[in-house]
């Protein structure tokens, strides 16, 4: 193998290298569209609910205090939501009328 055939292989080597740490660097500034997330009224996504007994799975942040009732940092405890899913708008649309017509 000749000298000039090596040389050129190190050169094609070295740019393919470079322009993929450049196109990956690229890449990475210009970030995907971000997906909409469904929020529940607790803040946590609804992917974070159970679908059975709608309660939330995700943590909050809780004050603790020690045995003299100072705050001593936080701990985390359950989110208490139980996904409200009670009577919704759309559902006055559907709604019987209270009063009879009138004749
Ligand atoms: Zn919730
Ligand atoms: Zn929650």
């Amino acid at each position: 193998m000749d000298p000039l055939s090596l040389v050129v292989g190190g050169v094609l080597l070295a740019a393919g290298y470079l322009g993929g740490r450049l196109g990956a660097r690229r890449a990475s500034r210009t970030r995907a569209p971000q997906l909409p997330v469904a929020t529940c009224g607790c803040g946590h996504s609804l992917s974070q609910h159970d679908p059975k007994d709608h309660t939330c799975h995700a943590e909050v942040p809780r004050d603790a205090f020690n045995w003299a009732g100072h705050r001593a940092g936080q701990t985390w405890v359950d989110c208490r939501c139980r996904q409200y899913v009670g009577p919704r708008p759309i559902d006055e649309v559907f709604a019987p009328r209270l009063l009879a017509p009138p004749d």
